[in-house]
């Protein structure tokens, strides 16, 4: 399989098609190689248009959600990051290459074992940090973060993120019920004060922790 060809009509036909204009997102997308974060087995699905499973019933997410999210937190190169919900890693890869630091949490140890020994053995990269616990918390230590993504459902803010957010901040979350959520956009304004903005719908699964989903 010519995975560079696959990735390409990928960035053409459903990203810049329906919409991604921003040069650097759609640059990190044609760079990352999306088929060593899938399981073994199913590389030749790795540029489709879907979602695909990960184990433990966990999927890595649909190439355009992955892009609209990350095009939607408007980096600038400079910021550090907080993902909830590495999953596979592919979604933090793309991070690393849009900021400067990408924080990572996530629940089941096995997925952080697997995205470290991609994001650090496989592609070298040095600005992600990767850790195994409730991202419901957030990561108070490292906090404030310019920007932080969750890439799992919850039926609240998490209080503890909004708190981590730095002035000007954005945040960017599935918000709902099990079955459907709205993409949803909290940006901590210069005051202090945030404001929602609704990005549209999606489906993804559960944020599980103390601020999210408790099984
Ligand atoms: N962006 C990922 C998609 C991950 S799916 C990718 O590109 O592959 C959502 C992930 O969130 C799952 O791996 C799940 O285990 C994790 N998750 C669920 N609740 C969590 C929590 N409270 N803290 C951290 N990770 C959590």
């Amino acid at each position: 399989m010519d995975y560079p060809r696959a990735r390409a009509r990928m960035v053409d036909e459903q990203l810049r098609a329906r919409g991604i204009r921003d040069a650097r997102v759609l640059q990190a997308f044609t760079e990352i190689p999306r088929h060593i974060f899938v399981p073994a087995g199913l590389e030749a699905r790795a540029y489709a248009d879907m979602p695909l499973p990960i184990g433990d019933g966990q999927t890595i997410s649909q190439p355009f959600i992955v892009a609209a999210m990350v095009e939607s937190l408007k980096l600038e190169g400079d910021e550090r990051v907080l993902e909830i919900g590495t999953g596979s890693g592919y979604m933090t890869a793309i991070l690393a290459r849009l900021c400067n630091r990408v924080y990572s949490v996530e629940r089941l140890q096995k997925h952080v074992q697997d995205a470290r020994y991609r994001l650090e053995q496989v592609l070298s990269l040095s600005n992600v940090i990767l850790r195994a616990g409730d991202g419901s918390n957030g990561w108070p230590s490292e906090a404030p973060f310019g920007a932080i993504l969750v890439s799992a459902a919850s039926p609240i803010v998490p209080p503890p993120l909004v708190e981590q957010l730095g002035r000007g901040g954005r945040l960017i979350l599935p918000l709902g019920n099990e079955k459907e959520q709205r993409l949803t956009m909290v940006q901590r304004v210069e005051n202090g004060s945030t404001g929602h903005e609704d990005l549209g719908g999606c489906r993804f699964v559960k944020l599980i922790g103390e601020h999210g989903w408790k099984t």
